[in-house]
């Protein structure tokens, strides 16, 4: 009997942000397909005999090729056993869980997709930055910041700067200097307040703040390290001010 596939998102890091869902189908599977996004705590919820492969893509340097995960995928699944296609975040947001998810469709193997909480929204809840606010934000927009492999960027930062009131930027780390340099050449404000957060919603996550006008600087300074996000608009402004005034501590669930 053949097998069936579960593309799941883990979430955008902190193990407790897992869905339900998706800690059921890593309990029930046989094989897990992982990547380096993937919390490692994660895996402790499968079962002794489940198998455990890394697919790891680290910017350059790829354990896996795509290719070959795909061709795992449709082999485990046609040999019966229950997949689980781990990703960091959502699988559906710059995960290429759509080609996965193509690639199973074509040889007719039934396949599910279990979303995730994407580190966009996990790493602005984390860091105090509401994406949207009433009077600074009605719209954000989640933008990549590679440009594939040299090619001319397909990212319209012409229209980005004027029409989205927050711009939130994955794997945008190595592109800093680029996009700044996009946005101001657009007449985005110098002022603009921007939050670069490393690692959000782990234990090891930093969020730095500055503007458009000195962001690369910082991150040199820093020494920002992937995974991070860039968060620009006024909505950044919110932490600072979220951070001034005192809250209760949280009360312990459990
Ligand atoms: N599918 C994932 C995104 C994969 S692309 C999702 O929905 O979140 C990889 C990029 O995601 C990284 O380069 C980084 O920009 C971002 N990212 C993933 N996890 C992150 C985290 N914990 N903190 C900050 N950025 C993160």
């Amino acid at each position: 009997m053949m097998g069936m596939v579960s593309i799941v998102g883990a979430g955008p890091g902190d193990p407790e942000l897992l869905t339900i869902k998706a800690l059921k189908r890593i309990e029930t599977a046989d094989v897990i397909l992982y990547d380096r996004l993937v919390n490692e705590e994660i895996l402790l919820h499968a079962g002794p005999r489940t198998l455990l492969v890394y697919c790891g893509k680290k910017p350059g340097f790829h354990a896996m090729s795509q290719q070959e995960i795909n061709a795992a995928l449709v082999s485990y699944a046609l040999a019966g056993r229950n997949v689980v296609r781990l990703k960091g975040g959502d699988p559906f947001v710059f995960g290429r869980g759509g080609e996965e998810a193509l690639e199973l469709a074509a040889y007719g193997i039934p396949y599910e997709i279990v979303p995730g909480i994407t580190s966009a929204i996990g790493a602005a809840a984390s860091a105090g930055i509401p994406l949207t606010h009433r009077g600074y934000a009605a719209s954000f927009a989640c933008v990549t910041g590679t440009r594939c492999h040299g090619e001319q960027s397909r990212v319209r930062w012409d229209l980005l700067a004027h029409s989205v009131d927050t711009l939130v930027i994955y794997m945008g780390v190595s592109e800093l200097g680029f996009i700044r340099e996009q946005l101001l050449k657009f007449g985005k404000d110098a002022s603009t307040p921007v939050a670069l957060v490393e690692q959000g919603t782990t234990k090891k996550e930093r969020t730095f703040t500055g503007t458009l006008a000195d962001i690369h600087k910082l991150a040199v300074a820093v020494q920002l390290q992937n995974p991070a996000l860039i968060i620009i608009g006024e909505v950044v402004n919110i932490q600072e001010q979220l951070a001034s005034l005192e809250r209760p501590p949280v009360a312990q669930i459990g």
